[in-house]
């Protein structure tokens, strides 16, 4: 039995208290607290420039956001194709949007949407296409950019785990017509609070910018529906400061994952959903698949690390299409999402955070690999990475 205290899926990131201390100064001195104040004014520039994309606004979380972007997607009435294998935010935006989530199932090696499920689910109905980046692993984007030219959907990115994500060809929230980011205190970069629409163009980030402030567009005119989905300046200023320390965040985090790749790329059972260790990657989660052939199943891995306080999670179970107040939708039956379910059950995040302890980090390495199934080194999985290795390179 180690010792050394509870070890949970996360710990939230903090900037040094004294670099907060005059942005809070300018607060008090100017009595600006909200409304596109200066402080969110600046964070909203900075955040473009580091992200590298062109069009941003700033909001009070990305649920919000994702209301706020299918609003203007105007989806009302109609579907919106999703994934069932993610946070349930994403299909609750979509309904508070007025619209009906349609679940298509995911691929096994990214475990995001697979298009060719979204193009069989397309109906005259269908006004959005709304994959995720789910942990920070980019979705096929060019295969939703064609569908979204032949078709004529708009494609809306939930990008709430693809902080300063990117390729060869720049961040991946340049792709689609709006990605939506989490700025939550759980995700790579946070503000406590908050979220960013990123518009593919001026006058999609105006709109956007509208709908976001009760739909007014002067003193005297308002043109919308809109909600408050304001980001205020006390949550601009912890943005500002934390840009000052992402990257060296995101370095840690990256430490932190290839630990984890170097002790469990042999485990038998196990398969680690990791993209390559390296610049692009935001290593926000690691999730790690349990499968059939190793010693136990996942919920008793998981009861194992929990006997030791380590609280890894099951990201995500159960899946949206299971939930009350989805389950009975003509998608959601079990028979259409093979992948999603079986990946459901198998789906473990490990513990990942710029400062685990790496001690406690062993710890849960050699629990993992303790309870693998003796079955012989020519069983073992790595076959499965070296796969999806070449699936994200290409
Ligand atoms: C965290 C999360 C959200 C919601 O983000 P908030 O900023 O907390 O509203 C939406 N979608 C996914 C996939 C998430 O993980």
């Amino acid at each position: 039995m180690t010792s050394g205290g509870p070890v949970f899926i996360t710990k939230p990131s903090l900037p040094p208290l004294a670099e907060i201390i005059p942005l809070l100064e300018e607060i008090w001195n100017s009595r600006m607290l909200s409304n596109n104040g200066p402080l969110v004014q600046r964070f909203e520039a900075a955040l473009a420039r580091y992200l590298g994309v062109e069009h941003l606004s700033l909001v009070a979380n990305a649920t919000v956001g994702l209301m706020v972007a299918l609003r203007h997607a105007a989806v009302a009435g109609g579907e919106v194709i999703t994934t069932p294998f993610s946070f349930v935010a994403t299909a609750h935006a979509i309904t508070w949007a007025g619209a009906t989530p349609v679940f298509g199932d995911i691929d096994p090696g990214t475990l995001n949407l697979d298009p060719e499920r979204v193009e069989r689910a397309i109906t005259p109905r269908t006004r959005a296409i709304m994959p995720v980046h789910t942990f920070g692993i980019p979705c096929d984007v060019a295969a939703f950019q064609d569908l979204s030219r032949r078709y004529g959907i708009p494609v809306i990115y939930d990008a709430a785990h693809a902080f300063a994500v990117s390729d060869a060809g720049g961040s991946v929230l340049q792709w689609g017509d709006m990605s939506v980011l989490s700025l939550h205190a759980t995700k790579v970069f946070n503000t406590f609070e908050g979220g960013a629409i990123i518009s593919r163009d001026r006058d999609t980030k105006r709109a956007v910018d509208r709908l976001s402030n009760f739909g007014i567009t002067d003193e005297a005119h308002v043109d919308t529906i809109g909600l408050n989905a304001k980001m205020s300046e006390i949550n601009a200023a912890i943005g500002l400061t934390q840009l000052n320390h992402i990257d060296d965040m995101i370095r840690a985090r990256g430490i932190v994952a290839q630990r984890y790749m170097d002790g469990l790329r042999n485990v038998n059972g196990v398969r680690c959903v990791c993209p390559p260790c390296g610049s692009g990657q935001n290593h926000y989660a690691f999730p790690i698949l349990v499968g059939r052939d190793y010693g136990m199943n996942r919920d008793a891995l998981l009861e194992r690390l929990k006997a030791h306080d380590i609280h890894a999670r099951r990201y995500f179970y159960p899946l949206i299409s299971d939930m009350p107040m989805y389950r009975d939708l003509p998608s959601a039956h079990a028979g259409f999402l093979p992948v999603a379910r079986q990946i459901t059950s198998q789906i473990l995040c490990l513990p990942l955070y710029p400062d685990l302890d790496p001690a406690r980090q062993q710890t849960i390495i050699d629990l993992v690999i303790q309870g693998q199934a003796d079955i012989g080194p020519d069983r073992q999985n790595s076959r499965f990475d070296v796969e999806y290795l070449a699936r994200i390179a290409s």
